[in-house]
Parts: C-alpha cells; structure tokens; sequence
C-alpha cells in the first residue's frame, strides 16, 4: 500500500489512507498543497498513495507568539520582575555566556533554529514578533505577514510581507506595575484596538479593558508558562474566555518560555475544556494572524498536517494534548514533507530532506538542519535543543572484536 517515491509532492496528486480523522477511519487526497478530499476514499485510480498507518490526522498547529532569533537562550535572569523592560535590561549582557556565543551565530541561523523548535513539536505556522528578514519565507515553517511594535511607546516597529492588511501585534500589559495596567487603555485611546489587533499576554488587564477588548473584537494570545517565569502570574485566562475574546496560544521564546508550544498545551491541560486549547493553536490562532483558511482540516484548505501515532487516545485533541514530541512522526507544509519519521521515511526518497537523530531517532527534516549542527556545536558544545538531543547522522565504523589472546 505505501507508494514509494513521493518525489513531486507539491504539484501531484496523492493521498494518505488509513488515518483517523475526528475518531473516523478515512482518507485524504492532496493536490497541488491544498487538501482536495477528506472521509472515505473515493475512487484512487493510478493516483499515488501512503498508508496512515491508523495515526491521528490534525491541522498544522500554530505558534502564536515566538520570536524565533531568540530561540536558543535558556531561561535567563533571576524574577519576578515588574515588567518586561526590567527584565530586559537585567538579562542582556551580550559580551557574556550564553548570550556571547549565540550572537556568534547570524541572525538567518538563529531564525533556523526558532523555526526547528516549532517544527519539532508539529507547528506548521508562526507568529514571528521581531525584525524580519529576508529569506523568512525559506524558512521550513511559514511566518505570514505582520506588523508590530515591540510594546506600547517602544521604538521597536516593523512589519514583513503584504503588510498593509497584515493582522498588527504588540506586547501589552505585560508586567505587574502601574504602567502595565494603564497600557490597554492608552493603546484603545491611540484607537491602535480593533479586530486586526492583537494584544500579547495581557496580564495586567483590568475587568474594564476585558470589556474594551469584547466591544472592539481585539484578539489576545496567552503565553502562560513565560508571563509564570517572569512575573509569577499570567492573563485571566477564564474572564477573557467568559467575555468572548479571541484566544490563542502562544510560547514566547526560550528565554522566558517552554521548550515547545507541545509543551506548553501539556502544562495548561485541564484549565480550559481540550477542544479549545485545540482551537487556541489552530483556528483561533489562524484567524488571529490573518490566515484563516489554516488550522482545519477542509477542503480547499492547504495541506499544513500532522501525522500523531498515539494509539491509546479518545479524540484528536487528547491525541494533541497527551503526545510526545516522538509521536508526531508526519509534519506537512503546504503538502510538503518538512518532517519525516518511520513509517513514512521510505515514502519521501527526496534528497530536500536531511537526515538527524532526534531523542536517538532518526528523523528527517526540510531545510540545512545539518550545517547548522555543525556550525553551532563548535559554539554551543553539547547541549540539548528545546528539551531534545539533536545529532548529526554519524556513520561510526563497527567496533572490532576483541582479540583473541
Ligand atoms: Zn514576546
């Protein structure tokens, strides 16, 4: 049943059998990077073909707050602090470690490895709240187009792609102080509040600009594990909920944040009902970033998918909310493998992809996953990525046998 040489995934036409798809057995047919079937198979004729092997199919998930050059720092500074300003100025020494050896590496490289941490843990999509760059769209996850401000009154601005009608992104209140809670009230009397806004933590918000924020449609992602780190609390997450205020998820960057938005789902698992953390990394989080036709599985929709072996779970969300970073053994782009793990590996021969051993497990990535291994550890030494071990493939000779005296 598995096809083999799936060389030309973007423009053939293919499908994925034997899968679940919301508890059901089905299939899916992709055509040109967009999904163009989902339930039964239909009639396969000569089309090309790879068995799911019972795995859970779910949308690409959605980072909705990374900024991906900042990606390699550890936890860093000693809070809580009264606001994020503190912290910074605190923690940024960059003539010292770990910091020193990091800026070693080029902005583009670090941008790869942000882009790694999210594709490790099944993100097909990012909210990049930084600079941009270039070549963002060569990255191996996709970053649309934004604006934002680094937070309210800071110089730090910009926007990447069609930005003119680009969703518009800003830290805010974000801290314990006086001059956090007043943020959300000068941001709506700037009138910078509507429904292309989207306010970052928000865990100085008031009751009153809970209202303002339903009244004006302003979305709001969470990060609860950084805004824990740094301040020791986080946004009222059920008040925000109660209000109807659009919610996604989001993991900041490692410096404040978890290993992975995986792991970020795990840790708030029983705060909110499991279907809308699902929402907060797929619809929710798409129509916060101006791309709603992502986070679904539709047809018509683009091929961004996850293949999750967990064999044990009810529904696709406790699949989501229960797995490993090893369960996810299928991540799609646009209907193009970015990464790939047995079963499936003999199903994609391309040569785009590189090969790795993550957590022991060879691994297939899309992208110069290889040079950067090589390029960092000289700088870095041995060290874990976002919680895992990522090696290069070494072709060690066979030990000899011992000799016989
Ligand atoms: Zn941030």
């Amino acid at each position: 049943m598995i096809a083999m040489g799936l060389q030309n995934e973007r423009i053939m036409t293919w499908w994925i059998t034997n899968v679940l798809i919301n508890g059901e057995r089905g299939s899916i047919r992709l055509h040109q990077g967009k999904i163009t079937h989902l339930g039964q198979i239909s009639s396969v004729h000569s089309e090309k073909q790879m068995d799911g092997e019972g795995c859970w199919l779910l949308p690409g998930l959605i980072n909705a707050h990374d900024h991906l050059g900042l990606d390699l720092l550890p936890h860093l500074g000693n809070p809580p602090y009264a606001n994020s300003e503190e912290w910074g100025k605190a923690v940024y020494q960059p003539d010292r470690s770990p910091i020193r050896e990091i800026w070693e590496l080029s902005y583009w490289e670090r941008l790869l490895w942000g882009a790694y941490r999210n594709l490790l843990s099944g993100v097909t999509t990012v909210q990049h709240h930084d600079r941009a760059h270039r070549q963002l769209g060569s990255l191996p996850i996709q970053v649309p187009a934004y604006r934002w401000c680094h937070r309210p009154g800071s110089k730090l601005k910009g926007w990447y792609g069609w930005a003119r009608h680009a969703p518009f992104f800003i830290h805010a209140a974000e801290g314990t102080d006086e001059a956090s809670y007043r943020e959300v009230d000068q941001l709506h009397q700037q009138g910078k509040l509507g429904p292309r806004t989207v306010l970052i933590h928000g865990i100085a918000l008031k009751p009153k600009d809970i209202e303002v924020l339903a009244q004006t449609d302003t979305g709001l992602v969470w990060c609860p594990s950084s805004n824990q780190f740094l301040y020791g609390q986080t946004a009222p997450i059920k008040a925000l909920r109660k209000a109807g205020i659009t919610l996604a998820l989001g993991t900041d960057s490692t410096a404040s944040g978890p290993d992975t938005l995986l792991a970020e789902l795990q840790t708030v698992r029983g705060l909110l009902p499991d279907a809308e953390l699902m929402a907060m990394v797929t619809t929710n989080a798409a129509r916060l970033l101006g791309v709603p036709e992502r986070g679904q599985l539709r047809v018509g929709s683009p091929a961004d998918l996850l293949l999750i072996c967990s064999p044990g779970a009810s529904s696709a969300a406790e699949a989501l909310l229960t797995c490993s970073p090893q369960d996810i053994r299928l991540v799609l782009v646009r209907g193009m493998p970015a990464l790939v793990r047995a079963p499936f590996i003999e199903s994609f021969p391309s040569t785009r992809l590189s090969p790795v051993n993550v957590n022991g497990e060879l691994t297939m990535l899309q992208g110069p996953i290889s040079t950067l291994l090589k390029r960092t550890r000289p700088l870095l030494g041995e060290r874990l990525y976002f919680g895992q071990p990522i090696e290069l493939l070494t072709a060690k000779p066979l030990p000899s046998p011992p000799r016989e005296r």
